[in-house]
């Protein structure tokens, strides 16, 4: 037990922890991570909280906090470093997370480079906790890199030039707030706009009072008749907006459709759209799909939806959670091969443990660190 502390100590799992906001001890304590001691890979994990800047509102929510659990995966004196973000309408939480990543046993793997066999495994424990999943993968993910000694956009042989642009996320709010908001994304060259309320003709036009960038809109399954998201994105098209996210609940395939043949802008599929399978269920019904790390289980799936959806000719969006510049930086590694990023979600906390990928002059800038991309 002794040892076992020490090692947490080391290790900074048991200090970083005490900093953290709203965890018991007494839950941490408990709950702090499983080191087997015949395992060549040591998978260890932490909850923390994520402090946002402002309180998020979406159509059917609001929140100022995220938890998350941060994941290391140690291997022959290399760390990879791996996050689950669980907004709490998804279903996951940090007792969910911890419960899953305790059931994980990698004593059973050589090494990390299994990585197919590997996630296959963590991947067949449960049917559920997508990001607990995730938190896994991002950490192998982060760790084979280093082994190799590259970031993994060069691994899988993108060109780091063709990244997009990201959006930046502004949240429903008062018109001042809204204006206070703009004002602060000023390095973004594209806002992404929560709609799907009886203000959402309100909200573009105070947008467009301070600015004329374009905009992305995520309706989060908010309107509900097929006729009045068609005269609502006729509109929008000519406000300057370009794309349109989850317009209709997500079950209404037959009306999603019919709007996306209609409609003068291309359609996403965020939350009908979770893995694989859904890729191609999406396939005529909408433009395309947005990707999520949190959704999907973590890169090695993600890349799959990418290559998948590609090869159906539908666009690809990358986007995430409120996660910290773990999880974005991970994601980050696809942005070349995707026509659209809305990776925000580390510059909405205030309190982000980590650094990576970075966007500069409203670009997703890839760096040479080896793995998922992080300096710290
Ligand atoms: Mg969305």
């Amino acid at each position: 037990m002794q040892n076992r502390r020490n090692f947490l100590v080391r290790s900074g799992l048991i200090g970083s922890a005490l900093l953290t906001g709203g965890i018991k001890n007494d839950f941490f304590s408990k709950n702090i991570g499983i080191i087997k001691e015949n395992s060549k890979m040591k998978l260890t994990f932490k909850p923390y909280t994520l402090e946002l800047k402002h309180v998020f509102t979406l159509s059917t929510s609001s929140r100022s906090t995220t938890p998350v659990v941060l994941t290391k995966l140690e291997y022959d004196g290399v760390t990879g470093f791996g996050e689950a973000s669980m907004p709490p309408y998804l279903g996951e939480s940090h007792e969910s997370a911890v419960k899953f990543l305790s059931k994980v046993d990698l004593a059973q793997f050589k090494d990390p480079f299994e990585i197919e066999n590997i996630l296959e495994y963590v991947d067949s424990i449960d049917d559920h906790n997508p990001a607990a999943k995730a938190s896994v993968d991002i950490a192998l993910h982060d760790l084979v890199g280093k082994l190799l000694g590259k970031p993994w956009y060069k691994i899988w042989g993108y060109d780091k030039e063709k990244t997009p642009d990201t959006s930046f996320t502004i949240g429903i709010d008062t018109n001042e707030v809204v204006k206070q908001k703009v004002k602060e994304a000023d390095e973004f060259k594209i806002l992404k706009v929560k709609l799907g309320r009886e203000t959402d003709k309100e909200m573009i036009e105070t947008i467009r009072s301070v600015t004329d960038k374009p905009i992305t809109v995520d309706v989060n399954q908010g309107w509900k008749d097929k006729f009045f998201a068609l005269d609502m994105i006729n509109w929008l098209k000519e406000k300057n907006v370009k794309y349109v996210e989850q317009p209709m609940p997500k079950e209404m395939t037959d009306e999603m459709a019919w709007l996306t043949e209609k409609s003068p802008l291309p359609t996403f599929g965020d939350e009908s759209v979770q893995r694989i399978p859904d890729v191609v269920k999406a396939h005529g019904v909408y433009s395309g799909i947005n990707i999520k790390l949190m959704k999907c289980t973590g890169l090695r799936e993600a890349q799959k939806m990418l290559t998948l959806a590609k090869s159906l000719h539908m666009q690809v969006m990358l986007g995430c959670m409120t996660e910290t510049s773990c999880a974005i930086s991970a994601a980050s590694q696809l942005a070349p091969e995707v026509q659209w990023a809305d990776l925000d979600g580390n510059l909405l906390i205030s309190n982000d443990p980590f650094e990576g990928t970075k966007i500069i002059d409203g670009k997703i800038v890839l760096n040479e660190n080896p793995g998922i991309g992080l300096s710290k």
